[in-house]
């Protein structure tokens, strides 16, 4: 593992990089072969991580995610040796008071077992941890929770939310969900989409099942029909187009802060993301501004994107 960790990043961008802190799992949900692929959860020494971070910022890398299969559980195989994931965003936090740069923090993906309140905590206390939060659901029935081997309930999930609500009222929330699971009936799959509608998302990564070699699940029958997986996808998803579009709407003549990507699609339009990930784009072709963090007024609004203006 220390091989592993020894490995020097390579990054692609000259503003957006990646930091890998913990690698495995000890979760063994029944449709993932992680477990049994990459073995148990290791973390990597915090002081590696936080050296490598401040690096990254003094060469003006504006977006840092830190990334694990269960990142929040960073530390939990080293207690009493390692500081746990709450203090690490805290050492991050406090080098980006000192550091007299702006950037924002993210982290992919946490367990939803290991999310206690004082990452929530954290995350308000600083402004370069990035309020954006991607929080795993899978889905939003007991019964398929219990099937999935997720180690938490829904009172346990909706209490991370509404923690989310309260102390980051600006955050956005992502998750991912798995549609035509094992078993699925029509009043499980009900369940999620009403789970959808009780915690309005940003934005959900759905996934129509499919089995995974090794895993726990790929023994059991993949009994639910290919259409009807298509369709909960589709109902599901427009779920989802309707809480995010009353969200971006909401942003239409609010000035946001965004990291300027690319490139759009659109011609003689710049692309990015705000600091919530909503991807935003603004007339401009003028590409010094590629990898700034610049203030856009929001004008129009879509399901999964806004538009704006550039502001001074
Ligand atoms: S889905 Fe995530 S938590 Fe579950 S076994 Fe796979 S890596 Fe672990």
């Amino acid at each position: 593992m220390d091989k592993f960790w020894a490995i020097t990043p390579t990054q692609t961008s000259t503003f957006e990089a990646f930091i890998p802190i913990q690698n495995g799992c000890n979760k063994f949900c029944t449709y993932c072969a992680v477990p049994y692929t990459r073995g148990r959860e290791v973390s990597r020494p915090s002081e590696e991580i936080l050296t490598e971070l401040k690096d990254l910022v003094e060469k003006g890398y504006k977006s840092i995610t830190l990334l694990g299969q269960n990142v929040n559980s960073y530390g939990l195989d080293k207690k009493g040796e390692e500081i746990d994931f709450a203090e690490l965003l805290r050492r991050v936090g406090e080098f980006g008071k000192t550091s007299g740069k702006e950037f924002w923090v993210y982290f992919t993906a946490p367990h939803p077992r290991d999310m206690k309140d004082d990452v929530i905590e954290v995350m308000a206390q600083y402004d370069c941890l990035g309020k954006q939060i991607h929080i795993p659901i899978q889905s939003g029935d007991e019964n398929m929770l219990q099937r999935m081997n997720r180690h938490h309930d829904l009172a346990t999930y909706r209490h991370i939310i509404q923690t989310i609500r309260e102390k980051l009222p600006t955050a956005t929330i992502f998750t991912d969900i798995i549609v035509g699971f094992t078993h699925e009936t029509e009043e499980e799959f009900e369940n999620t989409r009403k789970a959808m509608e009780e915690f309005k998302y940003n934005m959900a990564f759905i996934a129509q099942y499919s089995v995974r070699p090794g895993a726990v699940a790929s023994e059991w029958d993949d009994d639910v029909p290919k259409e009807v997986k298509r369709q909960r996808y589709h109902r599901l998803t427009e779920e989802l187009m309707k809480h995010s579009l009353v969200y971006n709407q909401g942003l239409i003549g609010q000035t946001v802060k965004m990291l300027v990507e690319s490139h759009d699609r659109k011609n003689g339009y710049l692309t990015g993301h705000t600091e919530g990930k909503i991807v935003i784009r603004f007339a401009s072709r003028d590409t010094i501004l590629i990898g700034q963090i610049v203030n856009v007024k929001v004008t129009s609004a879509s399901p999964l994107s806004i538009e704006g203006e550039l502001v001074g």
